[in-house]
Protein backbone atom coordinates (compact mmCIF):
# COMPACT_ATOMS: atom_id res chain seq x y z
CA UNK A 1 0.00 0.00 0.00
CA UNK A 2 1.62 2.92 -0.95
CA UNK A 3 1.71 6.13 2.18
CA UNK A 4 -0.93 9.10 1.97
CA UNK A 5 -1.48 11.50 4.31
CA UNK A 6 -2.54 14.45 4.45
CA UNK A 7 -2.32 17.96 6.43
CA UNK A 8 -6.16 18.98 6.73
CA UNK A 9 -6.31 22.56 8.25
CA UNK A 10 -9.68 24.54 8.72
CA UNK A 11 -8.97 28.12 7.63
CA UNK A 12 -10.35 29.26 11.11
CA UNK A 13 -7.18 31.88 12.01
CA UNK A 14 -3.56 31.22 12.74
CA UNK A 15 -1.96 27.81 12.92
CA UNK A 16 -1.55 26.39 16.10
CA UNK A 17 2.07 25.23 16.80
CA UNK A 18 0.37 21.97 17.83
CA UNK A 19 -1.01 22.16 14.48
CA UNK A 20 2.25 22.44 12.42
CA UNK A 21 3.30 19.83 14.44
CA UNK A 22 0.83 17.64 13.10
CA UNK A 23 2.22 18.54 9.45
CA UNK A 24 5.30 17.99 10.73
CA UNK A 25 4.60 14.39 11.55
CA UNK A 26 2.51 13.90 8.46
CA UNK A 27 5.10 14.93 6.30
CA UNK A 28 7.84 12.81 7.82
CA UNK A 29 6.05 9.92 8.26
CA UNK A 30 5.04 10.05 4.39
CA UNK A 31 8.61 11.21 3.30
CA UNK A 32 9.95 8.38 5.58
CA UNK A 33 8.19 5.50 3.46
CA UNK A 34 8.16 7.31 0.11
CA UNK A 35 4.66 8.60 0.52
CA UNK A 36 2.68 11.67 -0.55
CA UNK A 37 1.93 14.64 1.97
CA UNK A 38 -1.28 16.30 0.72
CA UNK A 39 -2.79 19.76 2.15
CA UNK A 40 -6.36 19.50 2.43
CA UNK A 41 -7.94 22.74 3.02
CA UNK A 42 -11.29 22.09 5.36
CA UNK A 43 -13.36 25.13 4.82
CA UNK A 44 -16.46 23.84 4.64
CA UNK A 45 -17.41 25.21 8.20
CA UNK A 46 -18.01 29.36 5.64
CA UNK A 47 -19.01 30.78 9.66
CA UNK A 48 -15.85 29.96 11.09
CA UNK A 49 -13.81 31.19 7.55
CA UNK A 50 -11.37 33.98 8.48
CA UNK A 51 -10.04 35.91 5.58
CA UNK A 52 -6.09 35.53 5.00
CA UNK A 53 -5.77 31.98 7.02
CA UNK A 54 -5.55 29.74 4.24
CA UNK A 55 -2.35 31.79 3.26
CA UNK A 56 -1.36 32.00 6.84
CA UNK A 57 -1.12 28.66 6.79
CA UNK A 58 0.85 27.71 3.22
CA UNK A 59 2.98 30.42 4.28
CA UNK A 60 4.02 28.73 7.54
CA UNK A 61 4.28 25.51 6.34
CA UNK A 62 6.75 27.19 3.60
CA UNK A 63 8.77 28.87 6.10
CA UNK A 64 9.08 25.28 8.28
CA UNK A 65 10.22 23.41 4.76
CA UNK A 66 7.53 20.97 4.68
CA UNK A 67 6.86 21.23 1.55
CA UNK A 68 3.49 19.81 -0.09
CA UNK A 69 3.23 17.47 -2.91
CA UNK A 70 -0.25 17.35 -3.63
CA UNK A 71 -2.53 20.58 -2.85
CA UNK A 72 -4.56 23.57 -4.39
CA UNK A 73 -1.50 25.28 -5.35
CA UNK A 74 0.35 22.42 -6.47
CA UNK A 75 -2.38 20.14 -7.85
CA UNK A 76 -2.40 16.79 -7.92
CA UNK A 77 -4.72 13.90 -9.42
CA UNK A 78 -7.11 14.21 -6.67
CA UNK A 79 -8.22 17.51 -6.32
CA UNK A 80 -9.25 19.68 -5.94
CA UNK A 81 -8.12 20.29 -2.09
CA UNK A 82 -10.37 22.59 -0.91
CA UNK A 83 -13.34 21.47 0.34
CA UNK A 84 -15.67 24.04 -0.75
CA UNK A 85 -14.94 22.88 -4.35
CA UNK A 86 -15.97 19.29 -3.44
CA UNK A 87 -19.86 19.77 -2.88
CA UNK A 88 -20.88 17.34 -5.36
CA UNK A 89 -18.94 14.45 -3.82
CA UNK A 90 -20.48 14.96 -0.57
CA UNK A 91 -23.89 15.32 -1.81
CA UNK A 92 -23.61 11.85 -3.71
CA UNK A 93 -22.09 10.62 -0.57
CA UNK A 94 -25.02 11.81 1.15
CA UNK A 95 -27.90 10.41 -1.36
CA UNK A 96 -25.85 6.89 -1.07
CA UNK A 97 -25.93 6.80 2.73
CA UNK A 98 -29.80 7.72 2.25
CA UNK A 99 -30.10 4.96 0.08
CA UNK A 100 -28.30 2.34 1.69
CA UNK A 101 -30.70 3.24 4.86
CA UNK A 102 -28.03 4.79 7.24
CA UNK A 103 -28.61 8.33 7.12
CA UNK A 104 -31.96 10.08 7.61
CA UNK A 105 -33.26 13.24 6.91
CA UNK A 106 -34.45 14.50 10.35
CA UNK A 107 -36.58 17.94 10.31
CA UNK A 108 -36.15 18.78 13.93
CA UNK A 109 -36.03 22.76 14.62
CA UNK A 110 -33.51 24.18 16.43
CA UNK A 111 -36.13 25.16 19.26
CA UNK A 112 -37.64 21.65 19.15
CA UNK A 113 -34.09 20.25 19.99
CA UNK A 114 -33.22 22.91 22.40
CA UNK A 115 -36.51 21.69 24.09
CA UNK A 116 -35.62 18.24 24.37
CA UNK A 117 -32.03 19.44 25.64
CA UNK A 118 -34.11 20.97 28.54
CA UNK A 119 -36.37 18.57 29.30
CA UNK A 120 -33.50 16.25 29.44
CA UNK A 121 -31.49 18.43 31.31
CA UNK A 122 -34.22 18.76 34.16
CA UNK A 123 -34.49 15.25 34.82
CA UNK A 124 -30.11 15.53 34.96
CA UNK A 125 -29.61 13.69 31.82
CA UNK A 126 -28.26 14.59 28.64
CA UNK A 127 -29.88 14.71 25.31
CA UNK A 128 -28.63 12.78 22.68
CA UNK A 129 -30.14 12.22 19.09
CA UNK A 130 -29.56 8.14 18.84
CA UNK A 131 -31.24 5.21 18.69
CA UNK A 132 -33.09 5.40 21.76
CA UNK A 133 -34.61 9.19 21.35
CA UNK A 134 -34.75 9.41 17.30
CA UNK A 135 -38.19 7.60 17.31
CA UNK A 136 -39.33 10.55 19.48
CA UNK A 137 -38.05 13.00 17.28
CA UNK A 138 -39.30 14.38 13.38
CA UNK A 139 -37.66 12.60 11.09
CA UNK A 140 -37.72 10.37 8.44
CA UNK A 141 -37.89 7.28 10.39
CA UNK A 142 -40.36 8.24 12.92
CA UNK A 143 -42.88 10.23 10.18
CA UNK A 144 -45.29 8.39 7.91
CA UNK A 145 -43.67 8.44 4.04
CA UNK A 146 -46.19 10.97 3.10
CA UNK A 147 -45.47 13.44 5.94
CA UNK A 148 -41.80 13.14 4.41
CA UNK A 149 -42.88 13.51 0.89
CA UNK A 150 -45.22 16.84 1.92
CA UNK A 151 -41.97 17.98 4.11
CA UNK A 152 -39.58 17.93 0.67
CA UNK A 153 -42.01 19.02 -1.38
CA UNK A 154 -42.88 22.39 0.58
CA UNK A 155 -39.09 22.63 1.00
CA UNK A 156 -39.20 22.06 4.79
CA UNK A 157 -35.53 22.60 5.95
CA UNK A 158 -34.02 19.51 7.11
CA UNK A 159 -30.34 17.91 8.20
CA UNK A 160 -29.15 15.06 7.14
CA UNK A 161 -28.25 12.62 10.02
CA UNK A 162 -25.67 9.34 10.73
CA UNK A 163 -28.05 6.23 11.80
CA UNK A 164 -26.05 4.73 14.07
CA UNK A 165 -26.12 1.08 14.97
CA UNK A 166 -29.55 0.05 16.84
CA UNK A 167 -27.88 -1.85 18.91
CA UNK A 168 -24.85 -0.87 21.09
CA UNK A 169 -21.76 -2.66 19.65
CA UNK A 170 -18.02 -2.29 20.46
CA UNK A 171 -16.08 0.11 17.81
CA UNK A 172 -12.76 -1.43 17.55
CA UNK A 173 -9.95 -0.20 16.08
CA UNK A 174 -5.93 0.40 15.99
CA UNK A 175 -4.35 3.19 17.00
CA UNK A 176 -0.84 3.25 15.24
CA UNK A 177 0.30 5.04 18.81
CA UNK A 178 -2.36 3.91 21.04
CA UNK A 179 -2.94 0.27 20.47
CA UNK A 180 -5.80 -1.04 20.25
CA UNK A 181 -9.12 1.22 20.99
CA UNK A 182 -12.41 0.26 22.04
CA UNK A 183 -15.48 2.85 21.96
CA UNK A 184 -19.35 1.70 22.38
CA UNK A 185 -20.98 2.60 19.65
CA UNK A 186 -23.84 3.84 22.67
CA UNK A 187 -21.63 7.18 23.04
CA UNK A 188 -22.02 7.96 18.90
CA UNK A 189 -24.92 10.23 18.34
CA UNK A 190 -26.67 10.17 14.96
CA UNK A 191 -24.67 13.29 13.99
CA UNK A 192 -25.92 15.69 10.99
CA UNK A 193 -23.41 14.80 8.15
CA UNK A 194 -25.49 17.77 5.86
CA UNK A 195 -26.75 20.82 7.48
CA UNK A 196 -29.66 22.64 6.43
CA UNK A 197 -27.94 25.11 3.86
CA UNK A 198 -27.07 21.64 1.84
CA UNK A 199 -22.98 21.77 3.37
CA UNK A 200 -21.71 18.98 4.80
CA UNK A 201 -20.12 18.88 8.05
CA UNK A 202 -16.25 17.74 8.93
CA UNK A 203 -17.00 14.11 9.62
CA UNK A 204 -18.94 13.44 6.73
CA UNK A 205 -16.24 16.24 4.15
CA UNK A 206 -13.42 13.97 6.58
CA UNK A 207 -14.44 10.85 5.92
CA UNK A 208 -15.56 10.93 2.23
CA UNK A 209 -12.33 13.16 1.21
CA UNK A 210 -10.08 10.80 3.20
CA UNK A 211 -11.27 7.95 1.18
CA UNK A 212 -11.40 9.72 -2.30
CA UNK A 213 -7.98 10.78 -2.00
CA UNK A 214 -6.58 7.42 -0.95
CA UNK A 215 -5.65 8.30 2.50
CA UNK A 216 -3.60 5.69 4.12
CA UNK A 217 -3.22 6.63 7.30
CA UNK A 218 -4.69 9.85 9.32
CA UNK A 219 -2.27 11.26 11.65
CA UNK A 220 -3.97 13.92 13.42
CA UNK A 221 -4.15 15.54 17.12
CA UNK A 222 -5.64 13.54 19.80
CA UNK A 223 -8.61 15.68 20.41
CA UNK A 224 -10.45 14.04 17.11
CA UNK A 225 -9.54 10.31 18.72
CA UNK A 226 -13.59 10.72 19.86
CA UNK A 227 -14.44 11.36 16.58
CA UNK A 228 -12.96 7.97 15.34
CA UNK A 229 -15.70 5.61 15.99
CA UNK A 230 -17.84 7.48 13.96
CA UNK A 231 -15.66 7.90 11.25
CA UNK A 232 -14.87 3.64 11.26
CA UNK A 233 -19.20 3.45 11.27
CA UNK A 234 -19.25 5.68 8.39
CA UNK A 235 -16.56 4.12 6.14
CA UNK A 236 -18.41 0.43 7.30
CA UNK A 237 -21.25 2.32 6.22
CA UNK A 238 -20.12 3.15 3.02
CA UNK A 239 -18.52 -0.39 2.42
CA UNK A 240 -14.81 1.35 2.33
CA UNK A 241 -11.41 0.27 3.91
CA UNK A 242 -11.06 2.88 6.47
CA UNK A 243 -7.49 4.28 6.66
CA UNK A 244 -5.27 3.87 9.87
CA UNK A 245 -5.18 5.96 12.31
CA UNK A 246 -2.65 7.60 14.38
CA UNK A 247 -3.93 10.49 17.22
CA UNK A 248 -1.04 12.20 18.44
CA UNK A 249 -0.47 13.40 22.13
CA UNK A 250 -1.36 16.82 23.30
CA UNK A 251 1.24 19.73 23.90
CA UNK A 252 1.00 20.49 27.34
CA UNK A 253 1.69 24.39 29.18
CA UNK A 254 4.97 24.45 30.20
CA UNK A 255 3.59 23.84 34.01
CA UNK A 256 2.31 20.31 32.71
CA UNK A 257 -1.36 21.44 33.52
CA UNK A 258 -3.54 21.40 30.17
CA UNK A 259 -3.07 21.95 26.91
CA UNK A 260 -0.95 24.55 25.93
CA UNK A 261 -2.87 27.87 24.87
CA UNK A 262 -2.31 31.36 23.26
CA UNK A 263 -3.10 33.02 26.19
CA UNK A 264 0.16 30.82 27.97
CA UNK A 265 2.58 32.16 25.11
CA UNK A 266 0.57 36.06 25.91
CA UNK A 267 1.25 35.57 29.66
CA UNK A 268 4.69 33.83 29.54
CA UNK A 269 6.17 36.10 26.32
CA UNK A 270 6.73 32.98 24.20
CA UNK A 271 5.12 32.45 20.78
CA UNK A 272 2.56 30.22 20.03
CA UNK A 273 2.44 30.41 16.03
CA UNK A 274 4.70 29.52 13.28
CA UNK A 275 4.64 33.28 11.91
CA UNK A 276 3.24 36.40 13.43
CA UNK A 277 -0.30 36.71 12.95
CA UNK A 278 -2.78 39.66 11.90
CA UNK A 279 -6.20 39.05 13.45
CA UNK A 280 -8.34 40.80 10.39
CA UNK A 281 -10.97 41.51 12.74
CA UNK A 282 -9.43 42.83 15.86
CA UNK A 283 -6.42 44.14 13.99
CA UNK A 284 -4.09 42.41 17.13
CA UNK A 285 -0.96 41.03 16.35
CA UNK A 286 -0.11 37.49 17.73
CA UNK A 287 3.99 37.05 17.99
CA UNK A 288 5.32 34.49 15.89
CA UNK A 289 8.43 32.29 16.49
CA UNK A 290 10.04 33.62 12.56
CA UNK A 291 9.56 37.38 13.93
CA UNK A 292 10.92 36.39 17.08
CA UNK A 293 14.26 35.28 15.57
CA UNK A 294 13.71 31.30 15.79
CA UNK A 295 15.16 29.42 12.59
CA UNK A 296 12.84 27.47 11.42
CA UNK A 297 15.19 24.27 11.51
CA UNK A 298 15.35 25.27 15.36
CA UNK A 299 11.28 25.73 15.66
CA UNK A 300 10.99 22.51 13.85
CA UNK A 301 13.49 20.43 15.53
CA UNK A 302 11.86 21.74 18.95
CA UNK A 303 8.51 20.39 17.52
CA UNK A 304 9.75 16.67 16.67
CA UNK A 305 11.33 16.36 20.32
CA UNK A 306 7.53 17.46 21.28
CA UNK A 307 5.81 13.91 21.55
CA UNK A 308 8.83 12.06 19.67
CA UNK A 309 11.93 10.52 20.44
CA UNK A 310 14.31 8.26 18.57
CA UNK A 311 14.75 5.66 21.77
CA UNK A 312 18.53 7.43 22.49
CA UNK A 313 19.56 10.48 23.37
CA UNK A 314 19.84 12.42 20.29
CA UNK A 315 17.98 15.58 20.13
CA UNK A 316 19.56 17.19 17.31
CA UNK A 317 18.05 16.62 13.83
CA UNK A 318 17.38 18.20 10.94
CA UNK A 319 14.21 17.72 8.39
CA UNK A 320 16.23 15.13 6.52
CA UNK A 321 18.09 13.63 9.68
CA UNK A 322 14.44 13.44 11.07
CA UNK A 323 13.01 11.57 7.81
CA UNK A 324 15.59 8.85 8.66
CA UNK A 325 14.47 7.73 11.92
CA UNK A 326 11.20 8.61 12.25
CA UNK A 327 8.24 6.45 12.69
CA UNK A 328 4.66 6.47 13.98
CA UNK A 329 5.54 4.14 17.26
CA UNK A 330 8.47 5.85 19.07
CA UNK A 331 5.52 9.05 19.41
CA UNK A 332 4.36 8.93 22.80
CA UNK A 333 1.40 8.50 24.27
CA UNK A 334 1.28 10.83 27.19
CA UNK A 335 0.92 14.74 26.50
CA UNK A 336 4.31 16.25 25.73
CA UNK A 337 5.18 19.18 28.08
CA UNK A 338 6.24 22.62 26.33
CA UNK A 339 9.12 24.29 27.42
CA UNK A 340 10.38 27.60 26.58
CA UNK A 341 13.84 27.57 27.16
CA UNK A 342 14.57 24.36 25.50
CA UNK A 343 13.06 26.10 22.44
CA UNK A 344 15.48 28.99 22.77
CA UNK A 345 18.15 26.20 23.54
CA UNK A 346 17.13 24.46 19.80
CA UNK A 347 18.04 27.99 18.54
CA UNK A 348 21.39 28.45 19.97
CA UNK A 349 22.27 25.28 18.80
CA UNK A 350 21.37 26.35 14.76
CA UNK A 351 22.33 29.80 15.32
CA UNK A 352 26.07 28.09 16.13
CA UNK A 353 25.82 25.52 13.48
CA UNK A 354 25.25 28.53 10.40
CA UNK A 355 28.28 29.94 8.90
CA UNK A 356 29.50 32.97 10.34
CA UNK A 357 29.41 34.96 7.02
CA UNK A 358 26.23 34.19 6.64
CA UNK A 359 25.37 35.40 10.20
CA UNK A 360 27.41 38.25 8.87
CA UNK A 361 25.62 39.36 6.34
CA UNK A 362 21.98 38.79 7.95
CA UNK A 363 23.48 41.08 11.45
CA UNK A 364 24.82 43.56 8.90
CA UNK A 365 21.29 44.18 6.85
CA UNK A 366 19.73 43.88 10.73
CA UNK A 367 21.60 46.62 11.36
CA UNK A 368 21.20 48.76 8.79
CA UNK A 369 17.20 48.23 9.55
CA UNK A 370 17.94 49.79 12.44
CA UNK A 371 19.86 52.21 10.98
CA UNK A 372 23.38 51.41 12.34
CA UNK A 373 25.75 51.28 9.72
CA UNK A 374 28.01 48.21 10.15
CA UNK A 375 29.91 46.56 7.58
CA UNK A 376 30.19 42.96 7.05
CA UNK A 377 33.79 42.46 8.09
CA UNK A 378 32.91 43.96 11.02
CA UNK A 379 29.94 42.09 11.37
CA UNK A 380 31.98 39.20 11.60
CA UNK A 381 34.10 40.16 14.06
CA UNK A 382 31.22 40.60 16.30
CA UNK A 383 29.70 37.20 15.31
CA UNK A 384 32.87 35.63 16.48
CA UNK A 385 32.91 37.62 19.94
CA UNK A 386 29.09 37.41 20.50
CA UNK A 387 27.76 34.56 18.96
CA UNK A 388 28.01 31.82 21.74
CA UNK A 389 26.56 34.74 24.28
CA UNK A 390 23.23 34.72 22.31
CA UNK A 391 19.80 32.55 21.82
CA UNK A 392 19.04 34.98 18.62
CA UNK A 393 20.99 37.06 16.53
CA UNK A 394 19.05 39.93 17.23
CA UNK A 395 20.00 39.64 20.69
CA UNK A 396 23.57 41.19 19.62
CA UNK A 397 21.98 44.41 19.63
CA UNK A 398 20.51 44.75 23.43
CA UNK A 399 24.68 45.09 23.77
CA UNK A 400 24.30 48.82 22.45
CA UNK A 401 28.47 49.14 23.72
CA UNK A 402 29.14 47.24 20.51
CA UNK A 403 27.92 49.89 18.15
CA UNK A 404 28.38 53.18 20.43
CA UNK A 405 30.67 54.39 23.22
CA UNK A 406 28.29 53.65 26.47
CA UNK A 407 26.83 56.61 27.93
CA UNK A 408 26.57 57.35 31.68
CA UNK A 409 23.09 55.67 31.76
CA UNK A 410 24.45 52.62 29.91
CA UNK A 411 26.86 51.89 33.06
CA UNK A 412 26.05 48.94 35.40
CA UNK A 413 25.74 50.60 38.88
CA UNK A 414 25.94 47.30 40.50
CA UNK A 415 28.74 46.81 39.51
CA UNK A 416 30.45 49.86 39.99
CA UNK A 417 29.20 49.92 43.19
CA UNK A 418 30.95 46.69 43.94
CA UNK A 419 33.71 46.42 42.02
CA UNK A 420 35.29 50.20 41.43
CA UNK A 421 37.69 50.94 44.52
CA UNK A 422 39.79 54.30 45.15
CA UNK A 423 42.75 52.80 43.52
CA UNK A 424 40.99 51.54 40.14
CA UNK A 425 41.28 54.58 37.84
CA UNK A 426 45.02 54.96 38.36
CA UNK A 427 45.35 51.17 37.44
CA UNK A 428 43.35 51.77 33.97
CA UNK A 429 45.45 55.09 33.58
CA UNK A 430 48.45 53.07 33.74
CA UNK A 431 46.98 50.54 31.32
CA UNK A 432 46.36 52.92 28.87
CA UNK A 433 49.89 53.95 28.83
CA UNK A 434 50.91 49.66 28.31
CA UNK A 435 47.96 49.89 25.39
CA UNK A 436 49.33 53.20 24.10
CA UNK A 437 52.92 51.80 23.88
CA UNK A 438 51.24 48.39 22.02
CA UNK A 439 52.38 48.41 17.97
CA UNK A 440 50.69 45.26 17.05
CA UNK A 441 46.74 45.66 18.21
CA UNK A 442 46.30 42.40 17.88
CA UNK A 443 43.80 40.45 20.82
CA UNK A 444 46.66 38.02 21.58
CA UNK A 445 49.24 40.88 22.07
CA UNK A 446 47.18 42.98 23.77
CA UNK A 447 46.52 40.10 26.28
CA UNK A 448 49.79 39.63 26.59
CA UNK A 449 50.68 43.08 27.53
CA UNK A 450 47.78 43.22 30.06
CA UNK A 451 49.10 40.31 32.27
CA UNK A 452 52.54 41.49 32.14
CA UNK A 453 51.43 44.81 33.42
CA UNK A 454 49.62 42.78 36.12
CA UNK A 455 52.32 40.61 37.30
CA UNK A 456 55.31 43.63 37.12
CA UNK A 457 52.23 45.57 39.60
CA UNK A 458 51.91 42.84 41.53
CA UNK A 459 47.93 42.80 40.54
CA UNK A 460 45.16 40.15 40.36
CA UNK A 461 42.98 40.01 37.33
CA UNK A 462 40.08 41.07 38.73
CA UNK A 463 41.37 43.87 39.93
CA UNK A 464 41.92 45.58 36.36
CA UNK A 465 40.06 43.06 33.71
CA UNK A 466 36.42 44.00 34.61
CA UNK A 467 37.00 47.82 35.28
CA UNK A 468 38.45 47.71 31.71
CA UNK A 469 35.25 46.05 30.77
CA UNK A 470 33.54 48.51 32.50
CA UNK A 471 35.60 50.83 31.22
CA UNK A 472 34.57 50.05 27.82
CA UNK A 473 31.08 48.84 27.96
CA UNK A 474 29.45 50.12 30.80
CA UNK A 475 28.56 46.52 31.21
CA UNK A 476 29.36 43.49 33.80
CA UNK A 477 29.71 40.69 30.81
CA UNK A 478 30.19 40.12 27.22
CA UNK A 479 32.90 38.99 25.02
CA UNK A 480 37.11 38.43 25.27
CA UNK A 481 37.73 42.61 26.20
CA UNK A 482 41.11 41.73 24.08
CA UNK A 483 39.11 40.77 21.10
CA UNK A 484 36.70 43.65 22.00
CA UNK A 485 39.77 45.85 22.09
CA UNK A 486 41.70 44.27 18.84
CA UNK A 487 37.84 45.42 17.14
CA UNK A 488 37.87 48.78 18.74
CA UNK A 489 41.68 49.37 17.56
CA UNK A 490 43.76 51.26 19.31
CA UNK A 491 42.76 54.57 19.28
CA UNK A 492 38.84 54.26 20.07
CA UNK A 493 39.72 51.73 22.53
CA UNK A 494 41.75 54.19 24.27
CA UNK A 495 39.12 57.07 23.73
CA UNK A 496 36.68 54.91 25.45
CA UNK A 497 39.00 53.71 28.18
CA UNK A 498 39.68 57.57 29.42
CA UNK A 499 36.30 58.08 28.89
CA UNK A 500 34.59 55.30 30.94
CA UNK A 501 36.83 56.23 33.56
CA UNK A 502 35.65 59.40 34.16
CA UNK A 503 32.47 58.05 33.59
CA UNK A 504 33.12 55.89 36.40
CA UNK A 505 34.06 57.96 38.78
CA UNK A 506 31.19 60.30 38.45
CA UNK A 507 29.22 57.89 39.15
CA UNK A 508 31.06 56.44 41.98
CA UNK A 509 31.24 59.89 43.86
CA UNK A 510 27.19 60.32 43.08
CA UNK A 511 26.99 56.44 44.74
CA UNK A 512 28.99 57.76 47.55
CA UNK A 513 26.76 60.94 48.32
N1 LIG B 1 -10.15 20.12 9.90
C1 LIG B 1 -9.76 19.36 11.05
C2 LIG B 1 -8.89 20.27 11.92
O1 LIG B 1 -8.99 21.43 11.75
C3 LIG B 1 -9.02 18.13 10.60
C4 LIG B 1 -9.01 17.00 11.58
C5 LIG B 1 -8.47 15.76 10.92
O2 LIG B 1 -7.27 15.76 10.62
O3 LIG B 1 -9.23 14.84 10.68
O4 LIG B 1 -8.15 19.89 12.77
Amino acid sequence: MSVRVRFAPSPTGPLHMGGVRTALYNYLFAKANGGKFLLRIEDTDQTRFVDGAEDYIVEALNWCGLTIDEGDREGGEHGPYKQSLRSELYSKAVEDLLESGNAYRAFDTPEELAAMRADAESRKAVFQYDASTRGGCRNELSMSSEEVDEFIASGTPHVVRFKTPEAAEDVVFTDEIRGEVSISSAVVDDKVLMKMDGLPTYHLANVVDDHHMEISHVIRGEEWLPSAPLHILLYRAFGWDAPKFAHLPLILKPTGNGKLSKRDGDAGGFPVFPIEWNDPKSGATSSGYRENGYLPEAFINMLLMLGWNPGDEREKFTLEEAVECFSLDRIVKSGARFSPDKAKWFNELYLRDTPHDELASELSSMAAEKGIELSVKDALCIVGMMLERVSFLSEVFDANWLFETPCKDDFNLKMIKKKWKDETASYLEDLSVVLEGVADFKAEVIEAEFKAFLESRELGFGQVLLPFRIALTGAGGGPSMFEFAEYLGKEATLARLKSGVETALIIKAELSN
